[in-house]
């Protein structure tokens, strides 16, 4: 028998490795260590749930575990094969306990491409990773001509799952393009969006993947060298990341003359120190160069003039990836996934006032509803829907008549919103909207470099103005001067996190105006 327990950061949090210690003990002191293996996965997702544990080959799903559980479930689930229903989980709408992990919607509705491997391997083993068809992608790869990787990837429809939505394939051909002695590829894993931790379950469940996907990407664009950004709050994933850096250079994926093809690539990890404007390209690039991580005026765009002026490209943790899946499986067999225009998966975070909170994986272009109501389990207590927040600080507040629209980048971006980098903020009916406007913005304006006036002051004014708002003391024009401030600072800031700074108030005065107009008059 095999337990896969959920070491991921959340199910940490909620006691994962007390369990683990304790199971470790129990299994021995009940005779069974020679045929029960324990193995200490990556984030399954289901974080809300944790600890969690999934024994194979039965696919019984153990959730909220507790230390005092643990002899109960090694001697019944293990020793006997029996089931332990009060550790079941039972869904929110129906009240039935699930008897296997495939009758958990949460599961079973989501299609599972970049985050595959999470919960299914121990992340710190390379055989693991090999034995699920790792590092095959690679070796695919390195029969190719660097000019048909790059062809594959564009067919795949693949976009940049950072927020910006740009073709990875074309992102590629453009550095690829530019002559030079040397190149970069870079990982952008400075995932700062609140409520957002897509990125963090990838790097701690599956490092191989990414080390993969740069490995394919280098090749493809000519690029020897690369860096992984990676925010200095997530202990775990560079942890994890470094091992795996380790593993795969002793095993030849990393390093000079790669499987003996010729190809060099060295990869490196720089700790970013939680500025959440790093996660901007040209930012990012200054703080490798141990500079102030400021955004710069483009063009030059990174991919003609990048790390210390060389051609570089950069893409985020989860696009990284998918690259290895693509190349495996081919281009067509990524793009049968999503819309005409947003091909593949994407993976949400899950969060707020939603029953299941968690990391899902799902088809660009499922509406809403189905990501909150059926794979979410719908919302806390009973209560009513009223918001979703989507794409972090840059996107936009949906209400409940916009839940059937299709996530994808083209859609959300018409609605007011974005896909953004992945976050998914479920309000009930006792949600402020102004306080969530102001929240958001709290967050971008904290977070300006001050490099430029309108994101520098305008966010700040903004922010004054909403503040006051919640307060009861707004003033009659306070709606017409966010307005316009808000347009000024989209139209006017330097960098992304000042032009999408104003989506969250724009898009809360589109779709909840009368909640600003009764705070106003509230007061009189
Ligand atoms: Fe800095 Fe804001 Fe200007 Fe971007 S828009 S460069 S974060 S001040």
């Amino acid at each position: 028998k095999q337990v896969f327990i959920c070491a991921g950061t959340g199910c940490i949090s909620s006691g994962a490795n007390t369990i683990i210690d304790l199971m470790n003990v129990e299994i021995e002191r009940q005779g069974l260590a020679k045929d029960v293996e324990l193995i200490a996965t990556g984030c399954r997702g289901f974080c809300e749930q944790g600890p969690t544990l999934v024994i194979e080959p039965a696919q019984r799903f153990y959730r909220r575990i507790q230390p005092e559980d643990i002899p109960e479930l090694v001697e019944k689930e293990l020793a006997q094969g029996e089931k332990v229903e009060r550790l079941f989980y039972v869904d929110p709408q129906s009240g039935e306990p699930a008897l296997s992990y495939e009758d958990i919607s949460f599961f079973a509705k989501q299609t599972r491409i970049a985050l595959k491997n999470c919960g299914f391997i121990d992340p710190t083993k390379l055989d693991d990773y090999l034995a699920h068809k790792g590092y095959e992608g690679l070796k695919k790869a390195l029969t190719m001509a660097p000019e048909a990787i790059v062809e594959e990837v564009k067919e795949s429809g693949l976009r940049g799952r950072g927020g910006a939505g740009f073709s990875t394939g074309l992102k590629w051909s453009l550095c690829r393009a530019t002559p030079s002695d040397k190149k970069y590829v870079i990982c952008n894993a400075d995932e700062g969006d609140p409520g957002a931790f897509m990125d963090r379950g990838l790097l701690e469940g599956d490092p191989h993947a990414i080390i993969e996907g740069m490995l394919i990407g280098a090749y493809a664009i000519g690029a020897d060298e690369g860096y992984v950004y990676c925010r200095a709050e997530y202990p775990l994933a560079i942890k994890n990341l470094q091992i795996a850096i380790k593993q795969a250079e002793e095993a030849g994926f990393l390093g000079n003359n790669i499987l003996g093809s010729g190809f060099n690539f060295h990869l490196k990890i720089n700790a970013g120190a939680g500025a959440f404007v790093c996660g901007e390209e040209t930012a990012l690039m200054a703080s490798i160069e141990g500079k102030r991580g400021m955004p710069r005026v483009r063009p030059p765009f990174p991919a003609q003039s990048g790390l210390w002026g060389k051609p570089t490209n950069i893409n985020n943790v989860e696009t990284w990836s998918n690259i290895p899946h693509i190349l495996r499986n081919g281009a067509q067999w990524y793009a049968q996934y999503g819309t005409e225009k947003s091909k593949g998966t994407k993976i949400f975070a899950l969060t707020g006032k939603v029953n299941n909170t968690g990391l899902v994986e799902v088809p660009m272009g499922m509406p809403l509803r189905d990501i909150i109501f059926d794979i979410g389990g719908g919302i806390k207590d009973g209560k009513k829907f009223k918001a979703v927040q989507i794409g972090g600080p840059s996107g936009g507040c949906l209400p409940e008549d916009m839940l059937d629209l299709p996530v994808d980048y083209d859609t959300l971006t018409k609605a007011g919103a974005m896909v953004g980098s992945g976050g998914l903020v479920i309000m009930d009916e006792t949600t402020c909207m102004v306080d969530i406007a102001r929240f958001f913005l709290n967050f971008s304006q904290s977070e300006s470099c001050g490099k430029c006036t309108p994101c520098r002051e305008g966010n700040k004014r903004m922010w004054e103005i909403l503040d006051r708002i919640t307060r009861g003391e707004g003033r009659e024009d306070d709606i017409e001067k966010l307005e316009t401030l808000a347009y000024t600072v989209k139209e006017t800031s330097l960098c992304g996190l000042g032009q999408n700074a104003p989506n969250p108030i724009l898009a809360t005065l589109k779709y909840f105006r009368e909640e600003f107009e009764e705070h106003i008059h509230a007061k009189k």
